[in-house]
């Protein structure tokens, strides 16, 4: 896939930078980084991000050394100590997600679920009824039901007529009265039910915004417009939320299922967060020209080392292009929101499950990861007027109506996974798994020469990490 999809587009790299250097300078940018970031309309935003992932290191490092000791168990010498982990044993091919390998590295495989995807297939869930279910879950909140146009407009499942039909999740605006539409080949599994909660997220933000001037009509940064539906799948795929709506058939909280949760949703959302944040990185440093060409796949592989501790299968060359692999970078989509969206909705959903009542931050036996905003009119509210605003005020103008705080911050999502950081804490110890990692990383021609750029710079940042947790 890397081969194909990534170093086939090496010989148009040159001029899609040179494109991207002339855009830029004609709308008054020094480069593309600069252009890309101007839509968070704030100079410091750079450093707040290294700030917040300074902040949420010590967490991500836990994870990593709990999930490779627990690899280890299955896949012995093919996994170092202390070294990276090797991507393709992640379950996910850019390895952004690791919500694959939740079952095989459990915290209590006693206490899991029996899935519920099963008992969604068991009671005969169709696209529709999942669909139904979250707009339910959205009127819930006192938001419209969806409008006729809506569902005339949408395709729920893949056309069973030949046509060509691309299946990624796609929520439509057509900026014709409340002409919306969601275009996605919904499957039956709890991971397709979210995503419909996610593009039904972008769908009620067209819908709130529609009456703003039309150069409003657009996410408060690009950031908000992907937190939306995220923030209430939080609710929603609680085991409160899923005992509520007959997906759950027994729900006692207690503290092993709570940590086997918030592990599935750190596998899937925290594993993420060093992924998104270099993939944006490595492209600014090359819009910026800071990367040497020879240098295109080594710069891009000691970025993925460097945040995430984890290596490509096999040795990539000076000679591959592995970037343009992942879509959003051979599609030329900026990828920073993705990553503010995981931010900004733990602060989203913090606020909202305070105003719903259903988390009190001083009761050290109410948990953030076990509220439902279901049916909450308060909170359903404010985030209405948060929606409603658009692009028409500066983003931390938004932020603050919902959560009273004007810059983006990650201890909300702290909150939410203390419970998980302390368990993983104390296992990590009684295991022995190291925490951090060794670097690995090498820059190699096709033809042997070896030229170790930067090495010298990866091993001083690990033993810097490594000294704040040994
Ligand atoms: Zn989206």
């Amino acid at each position: 896939w890397y081969d194909l999809a990534g170093t086939a587009t090496r010989k148009d790299l040159e001029t899609y930078l040179q494109l991207n250097k002339e855009a830029a300078n004609l709308n008054n940018f020094t480069s593309g980084a600069e252009m890309w970031l101007n839509d968070y309309e704030d100079d410091t935003l750079e450093v707040q991000l290294e700030n917040i992932f300074e902040e949420i290191r010590p967490f991500y490092l836990q994870l990593h050394a709990y999930v490779r000791h627990s690899l280890k168990q299955t896949y012995g010498e093919e996994i170092s100590e202390d070294g990276p982990i090797p991507m393709h044993l992640l379950g996910n091919m850019w390895a952004q997600s690791w919500v694959n390998i939740y079952d095989q590295t459990t915290p209590y495989p006693n206490k899991q679920s029996k899935g519920l995807t099963k008992e969604m297939l068991a009671q005969n869930y169709t696209a529709l009824k999942m669909f139904k279910l979250a707009e339910e879950f959205y009127v819930s909140l006192n938001m419209s039901a969806l409008p006729q146009a809506f569902w005339e407009l949408s395709y729920i499942e893949k056309p069973t007529d030949g046509r060509e039909f691309i299946c990624h999740g796609f929520a439509n605006d057509f900026f014709k009265n409340s002409d919306v539409a969601i275009k996605m080949c919904t499957r039956i599994s709890a991971e397709s039910f979210f995503t419909v909660f996610h593009e039904m997220g972008h769908i009620y933000y067209y819908l709130l915004y529609k009456n703003q001037p039309i150069a409003y009509r657009d996410g408060a940064n690009h950031g908000f417009h992907e937190a939306v539906g995220d923030v209430f799948a939080l609710s929603a795929s609680t085991s409160k939320h899923m005992h509520k709506i007959g997906l759950l058939k027994n729900y006692e909280p207690d503290e092993e299922t709570r940590v086997n949760e918030l592990y599935r949703t750190a596998l899937r959302k925290v594993a993420f967060l060093p992924f998104s944040y270099s993939l944006d990185q490595y492209r600014w440093a090359l819009f910026r020209g800071e990367v040497k060409s020879d240098e295109y796949n080594c710069k891009f592989w000691q970025m993925r080392e460097s945040a995430s501790g984890i290596k490509p299968p096999v040795q990539r060359y000076k000679e591959d292009f592995d970037a343009p692999a992942k879509y959003h970078v051979s599609a030329d989509v900026e990828y920073l929101r993705y990553l503010v969206a995981h931010i900004l909705q733990f602060q989203f959903h913090k606020s909202a499950c305070i105003l719903a009542g259903e988390y009190d931050p001083n009761n050290p036996n109410s948990y953030l990861s076990e509220c439902d905003i279901y049916q909450s009119t308060k909170a359903g509210n404010a985030f209405k007027e948060m929606l409603s605003m658009g692009l028409s005020k500066p983003w931390p103008d938004a932020l603050e109506i919902l959560t009273g705080q004007r810059t983006m911050s990650a201890s909300a999502l702290m909150e939410y996974f203390k419970p998980l950081q302390d368990w993983l804490e104390k296992k990590n110890k009684e295991t022995g798994a190291q925490v951090g990692w060794k670097s690995e990383f090498k820059c190699l021609s096709k033809s042997g020469a070896e030229k170790p750029i930067g090495a010298g710079i990866i091993i001083v940042l690990f033993v810097t990490i490594c000294v704040g947790m040994v």
